[in-house]
């Protein structure tokens, strides 16, 4: 069993004005898949540094399976690190690369053959097991770290950043690749990224990161379609989601400049928050039956191949909304935007947080 427990840790760094990470508490389910995700500098790496003990927390409490492991070494806790830099030893073929933990071990030769061969197979390395690092692609020699680290059978799998250095193409080839791998070795893996589309691709679960706090910890797409604020709403998903400001007076209506909207009864009065995803607008180029549209002004039209992808404003509020690809409206041009009424999300416009659910 290699569940993680993380208890009230915290980290500031000497000179540093504000905690890297604080009070952080996430538990990581044996053979789970936890992504960390939040923008450059919101403490990702130095969380994962302190699971994997490069880095020691001031405060809290970190336990690997049963054991305590915040005061012990890297080396003892039984894990394994990927990198964002492909840190392969240049001098040393494929083989020896992925073979080089196992020989420190002074494991039987048999054996190491058989795992690297095993390792190999997985992340179809078996053509290039004779070649040195600067014979392979970027995506190759980041298979071969890949590869050293789980030759090592490792409990927990760290990863940083893995496939940032990779080329577009390469990263989403990889990414399914990643996927497939981990969830056949079924290795408990902490991952980090400020790539919303990689954690939502990747993660069982996914904790998003702020300024060394975690704002919500969910399921992709529990996050994706309930964030706990509008913080998370807007990093995860793109285009983000859209927010408009209501404000809301009781009687089960909010009004959003001239216009009026349906909205639960318990919601309290003052200014809110509407949150609605870009997909769950339906735009008519003159207005719909029944109420509950709102009207809007064309900005741009974007075709994207798929979908278009319509800018609009309503009362002045620019929104982004997602059409059909056969959907003709000029910039300029007033559409109705009707919104899918169970996904509408509510918040509180004081701080961004959920209102209910
Ligand atoms: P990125 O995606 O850019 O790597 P991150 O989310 O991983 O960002 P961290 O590297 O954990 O963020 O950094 C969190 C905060 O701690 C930042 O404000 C950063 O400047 C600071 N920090 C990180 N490492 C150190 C260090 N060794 N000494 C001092 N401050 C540090």
């Amino acid at each position: 069993m290699a569940d993680i427990r993380i208890e009230g840790v915290g980290k500031t760094y000497p000179g540093g004005k504000t905690p890297a990470v604080e009070n952080i508490n996430l538990t990581i389910h044996d053979g789970e898949f936890m992504v960390l995700l939040g923008p450059s500098g919101c403490g990702k790496t130095t969380l994962l540094r302190m699971l994997a003990g490069l880095e020691y927390p001031d405060a809290g409490r970190i336990s690997i399976g049963d054991r305590d492991v915040t005061d012990l070494p890297p080396r003892k806790r039984g894990l394994a690190m990927v990198f964002q830099s492909y840190a392969v030893f240049p001098h040393l073929t494929v083989f020896e690369n992925i073979a080089f933990g196992l020989r420190m071990q002074k494991r039987p030769a048999i054996e190491v053959r058989g795992r690297v061969e095993n390792a190999a197979g997985l992340l179809q390395l078996e053509p290039y097991l004779q070649r040195y690092p600067a014979q392979l692609s970027g995506g190759q020699r980041q298979r071969v770290a890949v590869a050293r680290a789980i030759v090592m059978e490792p409990s927990v799998l760290l990863m940083d950043e893995p496939l940032s250095n990779l080329d577009a193409l390469l990263r989403l080839q990889f990414r399914a690749e990643l996927k497939k791998l981990v969830s056949e070795v079924k290795t408990t893996t902490v991952y980090v990224t400020h790539d919303q589309v990689e954690a939502l691709s990747l993660g069982d679960r996914i904790a998003v990161m702020r300024s060394g706090q975690i704002l919500q910890v969910a399921q992709p797409m529990q996050v994706y379609d309930e964030p706990a604020t509008e913080f998370v709403g807007s990093f995860i998903g793109n285009p983000p989601m859209n927010f408009l400001h209501a404000s809301s007076s009781g009687a089960s209506m909010v009004t959003i400049g001239e216009q009026s909207l349906a909205a639960p009864a318990a919601l309290p009065d003052g200014d809110v928050l509407v949150g609605i995803r870009a997909e769950n607008l339906q735009a008519f180029t003159s207005p719909p039956a029944g109420e509950g549209a709102l009207k809007a002004e064309t900005v741009v039209v974007e075709p994207l191949g798929s979908h278009n992808l319509v800018t609009a404003t309503v009362e002045g509020q620019v929104l982004k909304v997602v059409t059909r690809t056969d959907f003709a409206v000029q910039p300029g041009a007033p559409i109705w935007l009707e919104p899918e009424p169970d996904k509408l999300r509510w918040l509180r416009a004081a701080d961004g947080t959920r209102l209910e659910g």
